[in-house]
């Protein structure tokens, strides 16, 4: 009988209309909210069967997390200090519709960019951190991702600090054409000055991590983890295919390839990031 009772709590009667008696009609409909179709492995799970995590309990796929989740699921509470939210685009090419679109992904995710930086703590251990978030136009790389990544790292190179970055990107932001492109130069710079302070910086790949992130910041960590089956790469499956005239292996481009190939240290699951970000900074002289 539980069975049924719980059933009546997530489907929903609404009045439908036929098209040939045109007359309303009850039918049940089971809301969307309710389940999540898992990218990786195609089950619907009940989204409560993600738990707070959001891994697929079919496959362990870590779902696509807000930025705000992921600092919930990491650092120590409360400790988080954002910085850099002065940085604007100046809208190089004028882009059609650009600044509407800006404006609309800040309500939608209360990001002030794609990518989320500042300080915080883990496990007690002082980190700069920057978590790029793929629901802020795809956490695509224009001026302002790479500026505010930028000076995090010129930050923590003052400051003496270890630096966590959770990748997450379609690649580089089209709107802003060419000066998308410089920021992966510019970033990388910033990555080899903070390098040869002699401090740690470790990435995280998430799902996705592609384009432009990957061909610059993603791939210099010191050491680089990625979240189970996440997609990692630079152009796309059809573009390569299509290039090389090749089928490529099914599971190509996931982060279990790139550990199997040199290009990943370890994949270590959602639940357990915190506490190896916590063991890896503080291995590598992080201070409490
Ligand atoms: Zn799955």
């Amino acid at each position: 009988m539980a069975l049924f009772s719980k059933k009546d709590k997530y489907i929903r009667i609404t009045p439908h209309i036929t098209q040939k008696s045109a007359v309303s009609q009850l039918v049940p409909e089971v809301p969307d909210e309710l389940f999540a179709k898992c990218p990786a492995c195609k089950h619907s799970i009940y989204q409560k069967d993600l738990g707070p995590a959001k891994i697929c309990p079919e496959c362990s796929y870590n779902f696509r997390i807000s930025a705000q989740e992921r600092l919930a699921l990491t650092i120590d509470e409360g400790s988080f200090q954002e910085l850099f939210t002065d940085v604007e685009t100046e809208d190089p090419l004028n882009f059609p519709q650009y600044k509407e679109k800006l404006t609309k992904a800040r309500e939608n995710t209360g990001l002030h960019e794609a990518v989320l930086t500042g300080l915080a703590k883990v496990k007690g251990f002082k980190i700069a951190l920057a978590i790029m978030d793929s629901h802020f136009i795809m956490a695509s790389m224009g001026t302002v991702v790479g500026e505010k990544l930028t000076r995090l790292f010129e930050y923590a190179t003052t400051e003496n600090l270890p630096l966590v970055v959770f990748t997450a990107s379609g690649g580089a932001r089209m709107q802003e054409g060419i000066m998308s492109l410089m920021q992966m130069a510019k970033v990388s710079a910033a990555v080899k000055r903070h390098s040869k302070a002699g401090l740690f910086y470790l990435t995280i790949l998430t799902d996705p991590t592609t384009g432009g992130v990957t061909a610059s910041f993603a791939m210099l960590g010191d050491i680089i983890l990625a979240e189970p089956q996440s997609l990692v790469g630079f152009a796309g499956r059809r573009v390569i295919e299509t290039t090389v005239r090749e089928n490529l292996p099914e599971d190509f481009q996931k982060a279990e390839f790139l550990l199997e190939h040199g290009f990943v240290d370890a994949i270590i699951k959602r639940t357990e990031l915190r506490d190896t970000i916590a063991y890896l900074v503080g291995f590598h002289g992080g201070v409490r």
